[in-house]
């Protein structure tokens, strides 16, 4: 890869301020949320254009993000790019309420959808992994996920324990781009929290910003302290450098049966993204550069003894889940491990309810760059909703806890749910993202918002290994629905849409969508976010509804979710 660009070097992070590079703010918040995706405080690697998640990119090569800054600074209004793995491939007249800017990430015909096939076809700049927010200019920084990583941890208080985690220990690996939202999200639920760590680097840099609070080479002390803070009722982290299979192989010899155990290691690349026990990060580095086959193995073996520490744990008392990273999947896949899968996922574990009800993470960040506009929204999310009484609780821990990275953004969690007094039909986001363009309008905020979500939500996504595991109708693998959430992402008028394949669990194991849609306060951003804010979360509803669960079909009847064929 060459070396990073000039342009990249100079803006570093997104441009703020009101003034445009670009023909409008649509164009202009593509330019900005792409820079935002690379701006070192919020990538892992952005020398190496790595956003997130492994190897996930926001552009191809250095050229590319080159020609995709090019590309959007004359883009007209009534103009539509198209961008395939990271590269601008073409430009065509469309109408304005169009989307600017379409992306396809990552996608493989099925009998070639496998990291090998990929990797080739990376190795000869074909093909760019887009993971989920990488490649679709969505991602955040840890900030992003830190409320999903809460709301989970929150369910399963309340399922397991007393709603809480005060006084309860959770054993976790990786403290990566999304992984390192969990020490804090522990502690937010009032937890202790372990978390093993190889590379000492990102254990730092958690440290940082605030998402850990301490770190150790030492098991046995990181064990001590956790006691401790146990002992007092006290929230506490620690990251242990640290392989997370030699940790949790090193709890079982104590006899240290944590209350929950999961795992946020990039396990979902064998390759690119999981470390073998018995390597330093430069060992294992050099290894996967000279022997890629030998690296594969080792890192299978490690994976392997990671997931039978986890079901020894899950034996002994622990509460075990998978935390999206698809380390049961590789283990069942590549050595016929058929327990791997005997402890659950943590979608149909703590989430599924929620997509039944359109509910998923969205979020929202300000183009002016000033954190006092992400306030404001927070004001008017709070008085929209007030008798949300979690909402509230989550905003408050996170402008106390929560570093803004990059452009100031806030995400929470909001769902279909038109009923109740002065709703006029909307949805919850329909009405929050119109009441945040009545606020640019009204000069209340100083530059456009741009609302954007997650590829993890209630419509978007297929994949067997973590959104639709464990479908109740068996449809785990069926791809036509994100496929239906991207059109018609495009037909209601957002204005970037995105499609990858492989995000989070890796490549052939899950096709999913994104939507971004930017409040610019003109009465078009409104029609847009009306219409967007309603069919997305509507998606959810419909998909879950056809899957046969109770609550996605009475949120339908509630809401008023058109569903033909509906004969229950
Ligand atoms: P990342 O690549 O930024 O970080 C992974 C971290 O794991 C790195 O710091 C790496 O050093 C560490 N690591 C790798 N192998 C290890 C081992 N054996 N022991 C200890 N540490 C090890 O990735 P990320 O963005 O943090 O994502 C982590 C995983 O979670 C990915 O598989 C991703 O797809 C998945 N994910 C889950 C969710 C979710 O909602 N649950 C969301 C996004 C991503």
């Amino acid at each position: 890869r060459s070396a990073p660009s000039e342009q990249w070097r100079e803006y570093r992070g997104a441009p703020t301020g009101t003034d445009l590079e670009c023909e409008g703010w649509r164009q202009e918040a593509a330019l900005r949320l792409l820079n935002n995706n690379l701006d070192p405080e919020v990538a892992e690697n952005p020398e190496e254009l790595v956003v997130y998640g492994g190897t996930g990119r926001a552009a191809r090569s250095w050229d590319a993000y080159d020609a995709i800054l090019e590309q959007l600074r004359d883009l007209a209004d009534d103009e539509t790019l198209l961008v395939q793995s990271g590269k601008p491939v073409g430009r065509f007249e469309t109408h304005e309420r169009a989307p600017r800017v379409l992306i396809a990430n990552s996608n493989l015909v099925g009998k070639w959808d496998n990291w090998r096939h990929f990797h080739e076809l990376e190795a000869e700049g074909k093909i760019m992994y887009g993971q989920m927010t990488a490649g679709s200019w969505a991602y955040i920084g840890t900030q992003g996920i830190i409320q999903g990583t809460f709301e989970t941890l929150a369910e399963l208080a309340r399922q397991q324990f007393d709603g809480d985690l005060a006084g309860r220990v959770v054993v976790t690996g990786g403290l990566g781009g999304m992984g390192g939202a969990q020490p804090l999200a522990v502690t937010m639920n009032r937890g202790v929290c372990i978390a093993a760590e190889v590379d000492e680097d990102r254990i730092d840099r958690r440290i940082e910003t605030g998402y850990c609070e301490e770190k150790t080479d030492d098991v046995e002390e990181a064990l001590d302290r956790a006691r401790e803070a146990v002992r007092a009722a006290e929230p506490y982290s620690v990251g242990v450098h640290v392989n997370a299979a030699d940790l949790l192989e090193e709890l079982l010899e104590r006899d240290f049966v944590p209350d929950v155990v999961t795992d946020q290691t990039s396990a979902h690349d064998v390759l690119e993204g999981y470390y073998p026990s018995g390597y330093t990060v430069e060992a294992a580095d050099r290894l996967r550069e000279e022997d890629p086959d030998t690296y594969r193995n080792e890192s299978l073996d490690t994976m392997e003894r990671h997931v039978d520490a986890i079901l020894e744990l899950q034996k002994r008392g622990a509460v075990a889940f998978e935390y999206g990273n698809n380390i049961r999947g590789q283990v069942a896949e590549h050595r016929n491990h058929e327990a791997a899968f005997d402890f659950p996922g943590f979608v149909p574990a703590y989430i599924r309810p929620q997509f039944c009800r359109g509910k998923g993470p969205f979020r929202w960040l300000a183009l002016s760059g000033d954190p006092e506009d992400i306030y404001r929204t927070d004001e008017a999310v709070l008085k929209l909703f007030p008798e949300k009484d979690h909402l509230r609780r989550w905003i408050e821990l996170a402008q106390e806890q929560v570093q803004f990275q990059g452009l100031p953004s806030r995400v929470c969690w909001l769902g279909y749910n038109t009923e109740g007094e002065g709703t006029e039909g909307l949805t919850e986001r329909a009405r929050f993202a119109l009441r945040i363009n009545e606020l640019v309008a009204d000069g209340e905020i100083a530059a456009p918002i741009v609302v954007t979500r997650d590829h993890l939500d209630a419509g978007s996504v297929a994949s067997p290994y973590r959104e639709t595991e464990d479908m109740k109708d068996g449809t785990d693998a069926v791809a036509d629905w994100p496929i239906l959430n991207a059109l018609l992402n495009c037909a209601a008028g957002a204005d970037i849409v995105s499609v990858h394949d492989g995000g989070g669990v890796g490549i052939g194991n899950a096709i999913h969508a994104n939507n971004h849609v930017v409040l610019d306060g003109s009465d078009l951003a409104a029609k847009k976010a009306r219409a967007v804010f309603t069919t997305d979360p509507g998606t959810g509803v419909i998909r879950h509804a056809d899957a046969g669960y109770e609550e996605a079909i009475t949120e339908a009847r509630e809401s008023g979710v058109e569903i033909p064929m509906d004969e229950r």
